[in-house]
């Protein structure tokens, strides 16, 4: 029997679970607060460069949970894959090969990072017991600094390691679940399917967006959710500002303190409010985003690695101050899709960790100092740039209408990793949550794209 299912947002969990349970047969109509799908990983358009909200790349692209989700729907988005995939730069400088896989790839990574002769052996059986990835649960406890320090002591591998940390969970590897790092490693490459889609990251939210529509179902945007309702602990519907939606099954795409806030508190049991209140959250990142005029920068990607000691390069974001010298990840959407800014024009994005609620004039200071970065590393950036666009942590608050304005989610630390992140199942019955903080495991979209998979199944 058909369901009426209600979603409450269009970031990519929204997105994903609508139409594949509109292609199941349900009555599904999703409900977007903007007036543009996508939440985090949106893209705006703003004289003729159309640029991220966030700073994307997509670790495991066609292969991964957003190429199933297609596939399902038999969709339409297509991606694109360089090689060499990103340009390392900082205290060393190389291409980093799109195939890790092969013995001489990781001893010409290892020789490009600058790593000791002496730490050879260490850092081998490290790539390969990342690469394998079968010891993931049994590390979900443990944190990835402790993790590496297993294999090597080796100063470039750990700050090699924190930074791409930061990259994929937004959290720096002394916080990060090794178990989780192991499991979006090993994936990552294995798939060697680094890419960004064509059309750009808002591209994945709407081509499933496509599929609902083709399968029947609706989507309202400018259409703020307000309240949640519930009866004797069962789902009845939901309500916006102009009228009510009644519903079967309601999934919440907006975060599990605030599915709780719109529902009420006193629908759930106390632990469970006691629980999503103690969760913690990743960092926010600070954003620009540059038009410029002509391209300045040659390569898919920039990967910074900042000459300062592994155990202090983050240390900003905890005593929540500026940056000595930034870590940089710096995607050209361009450089994989010319199509995203006017004819011989450039679209640049650059992006770093800042602290989880950073105030706007902190997020502002450590974006003076990103940009200072970028100006010394490509030098005439600065007279090519028509506009530049930054945000910070209450921008992303703003699109997700999360309290914490964080770039993930849900933090993938101990604690919070694999089967100890909130399972979809809410205590109240037909109320679900979907989205990067419900019961899968991934790099940011693709832990959102796993999770409306894992959904869509339970529900099938
Ligand atoms: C700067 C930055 C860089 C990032 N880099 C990467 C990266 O390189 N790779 C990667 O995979 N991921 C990256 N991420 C993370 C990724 O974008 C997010 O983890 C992912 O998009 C979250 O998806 P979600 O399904 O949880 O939905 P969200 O993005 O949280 O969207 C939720 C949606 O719900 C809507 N909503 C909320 N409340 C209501 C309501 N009451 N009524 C109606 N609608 C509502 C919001 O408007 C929003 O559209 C990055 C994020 C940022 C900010």
């Amino acid at each position: 029997m058909s369901r009426k299912v209600v979603v409450i947002g269009s970031g990519i969990g929204g997105c994903a679970v609508a139409s594949l349970l509109a292609k199941g047969g349900d009555d599904v109509t999703l409900l977007e607060a903007h007036p543009f799908p996508g939440g985090r990983c949106a893209t705006m358009e703003k004289q003729g460069f159309h640029y991220d909200f966030g700073v994307h790349m997509f670790s495991r692209g066609n292969r991964g949970p957003h190429g199933e989700v297609n596939r399902r729907l038999n969709g339409d988005l297509r991606w694109i894959t360089r090689d060499p995939s990103c340009r390392v730069l900082g205290r060393v400088e190389f291409d980093f090969p799109l195939d890790i896989k092969p013995l001489q790839r990781q001893v010409k990574v290892a020789r490009s990072l600058g790593v000791g002769v002496k730490s050879y052996a260490g850092a081998f059986r490290l790539i390969r017991s990342l690469i394998k990835g079968d010891n993931v649960e049994a590390n979900d406890e443990i944190r990835l600094q402790d993790y590496i320090s297993r294999f090597t002591d080796d100063e470039m591998i750990h700050l090699f390691i924190n930074c791409l940390s930061q990259l994929y969970f937004a959290l720096s590897y002394k916080e990060a679940s090794a178990g989780e790092f192991i499991w979006c490693f090993s994936r990552m490459f294995k798939d060697a399917c680094f890419g960004y889609p064509v059309g750009g990251s808002g591209e994945i939210p709407r081509s499933f967006l496509r599929g609902l529509e083709r399968f029947g179902g609706k989507a309202h945007f400018n259409e703020p959710v307000v309240g949640v309702d519930i009866e004797n602990g069962t789902i009845r519907g939901v309500n916006t500002a102009s009228g009510d939606y009644p519903a079967d099954t309601v999934i919440s795409n907006c975060g599990i303190l605030r599915t709780i806030d719109l529902a009420g508190r006193e629908h759930f049991p106390e632990d469970y409010v006691r629980k999503a209140e103690q969760y913690q959250y990743s960092n926010s990142y600070v954003t620009i985003k540059y038009a410029l005029e002509r391209p300045v920068v040659p390569y898919p990607a920039v990967f910074y690695m900042p000459d300062v000691p592994p155990d202090r390069v983050f240390r900003y974001v905890e005593e929540k101050t500026v940056p000595e010298d930034p870590y940089l990840f710096m995607p050209v959407p361009t450089n994989h899709d010319t199509a995203l800014a006017p004819d011989g024009k450039q679209l640049v994005i650059v992006g770093t960790a800042a602290p989880p609620q950073a105030s706007d004039e902190l997020c502002s200071a450590i974006l003076d100092r990103v940009h200072s970065k970028v100006c010394e590393l490509f030098p005439h950036l600065e007279a090519a740039i028509i506009w530049q666009s930054r945000s910070g942590s209450t921008d992303a608050a703003e699109l997700t209408g999360h309290y914490a304005g964080e770039a993930i989610g849900l933090a993938q630390i101990p604690g919070q990793a694999g089967s100890l992140r909130p399972e979809p199942g809410t205590p109240v019955t037909g109320l679900w949550l979907v989205g990067a903080d419900a019961g899968s495991r991934g790099i940011g979209t693709e832990m959102a794209a796993g999770s409306a998979l894992r959904l869509a199944d339970i529900l099938k």
